[in-house]
């Protein structure tokens, strides 16, 4: 199959250079202006393509649909997400630089050349001699988190609009705002994708289809001290920064992310704020397993009971792993894994130690597992990716789109 490698790059390169930062700190949706820059772009070129029905949302979510080209009247639509947002490090406008027929010798960025992406430091350089990385200049990120998912979405429309022998059911396309700041899904109506299954684009290796990701819940304690006049204050005084010293002390060592991997979960406190008078902790807790979400929760809890000052302990829950709604119906993840050999790969799958916008959907009703897009080290300067990668995905969403409606 021939995904049209130069229109994937220059697509891939005309977003990238459209900064999208999404801004944690704003109530809005999109959380940032400039997010709508490429939502806009995105439209635009969506239509250009031919689709009928593109559309964006007062909250920034862009959606069209490749319509149905199969006889079967009862092939299901299936949906494809990737964010338009990138995270709020290394900020600024990427310039990406194509680093063609990589022949593994370093790679120095041209705009801080202390950043040097090597085989030595990064192995799976070594399996990417003759294909060709792409990268940032040292100064931003790439951003390749997840214009690259963008990007193949859209090479996968322009193959089928291009390519009529493809037969295929309903394919439903959004790309939404705001996934780096947990809020992708939040102004999404299942309606508008209207789907039995959905997969997001934005996994990291070749052959990645992932289902699992942490169940998580948010935690806030305040608690109250008693004020006195320091020199006054024995027996009466009691000092809220103690208490809630007190508490972290408590936590075991091994449920501190900075000690745990694996399948393994952990209790994080985010933020401090207070006085003596009253102090505020804020955690993050996560496990894959719900009990073990329990667990955590009710150790938090015993050791919050054991203070002296008067306390409020709230928690509540963000997301859960969707692999708990996947495993009743495993034909999303089996049919990725067909599509991903298909394009010549070995699927894999990995429990991702976070979350994405596809555990809430799942959570919602409509199974989203995630698939790979070739992108590594995201979230820094040395953020890379190969284009021979980004085909690859692009193909095996191609042969996705076919397997849903052989089977149906
Ligand atoms: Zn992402």
């Amino acid at each position: 199959m021939g995904i049209d490698d130069k229109d994937l790059l220059d697509r891939f390169l005309r977003y990238v250079q459209i900064d999208t930062e999404s801004d944690v700190h704003s109530d809005s949706c999109p959380s940032s202006e400039k997010q709508w820059n490429l939502i806009y772009f995105l439209e635009r070129e969506l239509k250009e393509l031919g689709l009928k029905d593109v559309s964006v949302t007062e909250f920034g979510y862009v959606l069209a649909s490749v319509p149905s080209n199969s006889k079967k009247k009862d092939a299901p639509q299936i949906a494809f997400l990737a964010h338009v947002d990138t995270a709020d490090a290394c900020r600024g406008c990427a310039k990406p630089i194509v680093h063609r027929k990589y022949d593994g010798s370093p790679i120095v960025l041209p705009d801080d050349q202390s950043q040097e992406l090597t085989k030595e430091a990064i192995p799976l350089l070594s399996e990417k001699i003759g294909e060709d990385i792409i990268t940032a200049s040292g100064t931003t990120l790439l951003g390749a988190d997840d214009k690259a998912g963008v990007a193949i979405i859209m090479s996968m429309v322009k193959y089928l609009v291009d390519h009529p022998e493809i037969i295929h059911g309903p394919v439903r396309i959004c790309f939404n705002p705001d996934e780096e700041i947990g809020r992708g899904m939040n102004k999404l109506e299942l309606s508008e994708l209207n789907a039995v299954a959905a997969y997001t684009l934005d996994s990291e290796h070749t052959g990645e289809i992932d289902f699992e990701t942490f169940s998580a819940d948010q935690a806030v304690l305040e608690i109250e001290g008693v004020a006195a006049h320091p020199g006054s204050a024995k027996g009466v005084l009691v000092n809220a920064l103690r208490a809630a010293a007190s508490v972290l002390e408590k936590i075991p060592k091994d449920l501190f992310p900075e000690e745990v991997d694996g399948r393994n979960g952990f209790i994080h406190p985010l933020e401090i704020t207070g006085t003596s008078e009253k102090a505020i902790i804020r955690f993050i807790i996560r496990d894959f397993e719900l009990d073990g979400l329990d667990e955590k929760r009710e150790l938090l809890k015993t050791i919050v009971k054991s203070l002296k000052a008067k306390s409020k302990l709230t928690i509540t829950p963000q997301y859960r792993n969707m692999r708990y709604w996947l495993e009743k119906d495993f034909t999303p993840v089996d049919y990725a894994r067909q599509a991903i050999k298909r394009a010549g790969l070995k699927p894999y799958s990995e429990a991702v130690r976070g979350g994405t916008d596809g555990s809430r959907l799942t959570e919602r009703g409509l199974p989203t597992p995630n698939i790979f897009t070739g992108f590594h080290n995201i979230h820094s300067p040395k953020e890379w990716i190969s284009l021979q990668d980004m085909i690859l995905s692009a193909t095996t969403l191609v042969h996705l789109v076919q397997i849903w409606e052989e089977n149906s």
